[in-house]
């Protein structure tokens, strides 16, 4: 039986995520992507529908915004001085930081905009509320190496990447 997509697997594709029918990010024409399947590195409703699936494998996945980047929860993006943040804190737009609310709590927020003294962030996810539209092509698929469970993640397409 030909090898599938299971728990614990690497699995090396090419994706392209779509939204609004426009392209938001692509490996088509680059390197492609590997993942460790089951350990929640992919968006649920993408995990879902790669479950099973064997080497060859194209498919297209529509993806509800709940089982992809979450619905919108917040009240949208606020403005705080950069200086809040720490010196050594690189702050790109579309990272997740994890910040301290009022009471001490951590936070996880995105960088929406960066623009001069002041550091845009958001609750929600950039692509909060999206429908997504996958498309995949799965390349390979291998035994995870034991790191790489430790990790929870993929380190490569041949497991050997340190870091
Ligand atoms: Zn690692």
């Amino acid at each position: 039986m030909a090898e599938q997509v299971e728990n614990d697997k690497v699995v090396l594709m090419h994706y392209a995520l779509k939204t609004d029918d426009k392209v938001v990010e692509s490996t088509f024409g680059g390197s492609p992507m590997a993942y460790l399947h089951g350990h929640g590195n992919l968006v649920p409703g993408l995990e879902t529908a790669l479950s099973g699936r064997e080497v060859g494998a194209r498919l297209e996945v529509r993806v509800e915004p709940a089982q992809g980047f979450g619905e919108k929860q917040g009240k949208g993006a606020m403005p705080v001085p950069r200086k809040e943040f720490p010196k050594k804190m690189k702050l790109q737009v579309g990272m997740p930081i994890e910040i301290k609310d009022s009471s001490g709590t951590p936070v996880k927020v995105w960088v929406t905009k960066v623009q001069g003294a002041q550091v845009w962030i958001d609750l929600d996810h950039p692509l909060a509320g999206k429908e997504l539209t996958f498309d995949v092509e799965i390349l390979g698929i291998r035994d995870a190496m034991p790191g790489e469970l430790e990790h929870g993640h993929a380190h490569g397409p041949d497991g050997h990447h340190h870091h």
